[in-house]
């Protein structure tokens, strides 16, 4: 987007503003959320701070990603995590280079213009490929532009604050790529599993949570969510070669046995939160996990599609520029 585009954009948010706020303010108090509420939302978080980007809806997923739609039941059982959408192992590798390529050159842009960014949250259970997919995907990214977040058990300090204070304040700045993995979502998940708050807090937490994905789509934030699925046999072939090579027993963890007896539950815990968090600006994506690199093409091949549809540009240069000569 273009300065001139970005003063268009600013001139038109003004305007609902100064037609509609007065009309509607003693309203606004009595109303439920509707979409006709967001826009004024939209409207007056626009108006008030410097955040005055809206980012483009959720483009649609690659071929072969089940996007779940608003007011959609997610049936998990329904998608097959074997499915690899009829491609060739081998061409989908070089494939995947092909999308390195176009996330590399679109992420230029995205750090030059400075004025979006995007947010892509990678959720799975456990052996989902999380870590591997980020390796595949960002790969060749540059570093300044991007970050990788990995959220842990909370700290005391951050069990001290609201459930979402740890990830806002990792939220990408403007220019910025950044990479959750693991995320906000952990606390309607293995929170709900463990039974680590009541029932009645994590449910409230759905609409918290996209009240929150909402309010960085209106500051310019065009938030993406992968779901890794993977079967049950494919966790365990996961976790006995993590036991066979002892290279890997660095990530194997014992607990994560105890953890595979609560996989219905996690199931349960990720058809509600896909169904719940399914937004139009932020729609949960189900992607066939099992085969690695079907996993990675897609995948990147979303991330690319989304920062295409994000159009981002390069600044415009100072005049004079192409004529200038550099002293000796
Ligand atoms: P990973 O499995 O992501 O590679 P770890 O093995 O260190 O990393 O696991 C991180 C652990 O932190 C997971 O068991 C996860 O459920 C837990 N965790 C993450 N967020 C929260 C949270 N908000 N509350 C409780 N536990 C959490």
């Amino acid at each position: 987007m273009t300065k001139k585009h970005g003063k268009h954009q600013r001139g038109q948010v003004h305007a609902k503003v100064d037609t509609k706020s007065a009309a509607t303010a003693s309203q606004a108090a009595h109303e439920p959320p509707s979409a006709a509420r967001w826009a004024r939302a939209a409207a007056e978080i626009a108006d008030g701070v410097p955040h005055d980007v809206t980012a483009p809806p959720a483009r649609r997923a690659a071929e072969g990603i089940v996007t779940i739609r608003p007011g959609q039941v997610c049936d998990l059982s329904a998608i097959d995590p074997n499915a690899d959408g009829g491609l060739d192992k081998e061409a989908s590798k070089q494939a995947l280079a092909a999308e390195r390529a176009r996330i590399q050159t679109l992420q230029e842009r995205l750090y030059a213009e400075h004025r979006r960014s995007l947010l892509v949250v990678f959720q799975a259970i456990d052996t989902g490929g999380k870590d591997g997919t980020i390796r595949a995907v960002l790969e060749g990214v540059n570093p300044q532009g991007c970050r990788v977040w990995s959220f842990k058990v909370p700290s005391a300090e951050e069990a001290d604050h609201d459930f979402l204070w740890r990830y806002h304040a990792r939220t990408p700045s403007r220019g910025m790529i950044g990479v959750f993995n693991r995320s906000h979502y952990e606390d309607v998940l293995v929170v709900r599993v463990k039974g680590l708050v009541p029932e009645k807090t994590w449910r409230e937490r759905y609409g918290l949570i996209n009240g929150f994905e909402r309010m960085l789509t209106l500051s310019g934030t065009t938030v993406l969510k992968f779901f890794l699925h993977i079967s049950k046999d494919e966790q365990k072939e996961r976790l006995e070669a993590r036991i066979a090579d002892p290279e890997k027993h660095w990530k194997f963890d014992p607990a994560d046995l105890v953890e595979r007896k609560a996989w219905n539950a996690y199931q349960a815990a990720f058809t509600d939160a896909l169904t719940h968090c399914s937004s139009p600006h932020a729609p949960w994506h189900v992607v066939p996990a099992n085969r690695k690199w079907f996993r990675n093409l897609v995948i990147a091949r979303t991330i690319a599609d989304t920062l295409e549809a994000m159009d981002p540009q390069f600044p415009e240069a100072a005049e004079g520029i192409s004529g200038m000569t550099v002293p000796d």
